[in-house]
């Protein structure tokens, strides 16, 4: 396995409509290398999503994982994902990406939502998720159809550099990072 070269904001592939994976090649050697280096290379930079074109693929597949006080997602590669929308509350949080490195801000996303799609093997996805994992499903499906979460910002007033982020933004204004605010800080 290998760690890939992150796009970052202005490479054109982050703006493309990423193309639809078949079974066949699914199942291809290439394509589960793919999965597999999109994994190692979302743990070695702290992510906690990571979209195909982030890594230069134009495909409709991103990996997920968190572990932290903002909410558990178990491991989970989405192929093909198709999200519908189960409560229309748009909830506002924090937002990073590592594709446009030393920013955050606050972005609003559905609080619910169904998603339908494909596992690594093919097998038939299904789940719905809430709160911070439908904030980061959102997050990584923008990225297979071209969007970043600066696109779905209502203003701009919270972007903000990650030093200011940590001195005047985060609630708790621990000398040392706290459990959250390194869970805040992690980015998709
Ligand atoms: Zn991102």
């Amino acid at each position: 396995m290998s760690i890939l070269k992150v796009s970052r904001l202005g490479h054109p592939v982050l703006r493309m409509q990423s193309q639809g994976v078949t079974k066949e090649a699914l199942s291809s050697p290439a394509i589960q290398t793919l999965i597999d280096n999109m994994i190692e290379t979302m743990i070695e930079y702290s992510g906690v999503g990571l979209a195909a074109p982030q890594v230069h693929y134009s495909l409709t597949i991103a990996v997920i994982e968190s572990h932290g006080p903002r909410g558990d997602i178990p491991l989970t590669v989405l192929v093909n994902p198709d999200v519908t929308v189960l409560d229309e509350e748009l909830l506002e949080d924090w937002e990073g990406c590592l594709s446009i490195p030393d920013l955050r801000g606050r972005v609003p996303r559905w609080g619910k939502l169904r998603v339908d799609g494909l596992d690594r093997h093919g097998n038939r996805l299904e789940f719905s998720a809430e709160g911070f994992a439908a904030r980061v499903v959102q997050h990584e499906f923008d990225h297979l159809v071209g969007k970043v979460y600066l696109d779905r910002m209502r203003d701009y007033k919270t972007l903000t550099h990650v030093s200011e982020f940590q001195r005047y933004w985060l609630p708790e204004q621990a000398p040392s990072p706290s459990p959250s605010s390194q869970q805040a800080d992690r980015q998709e």
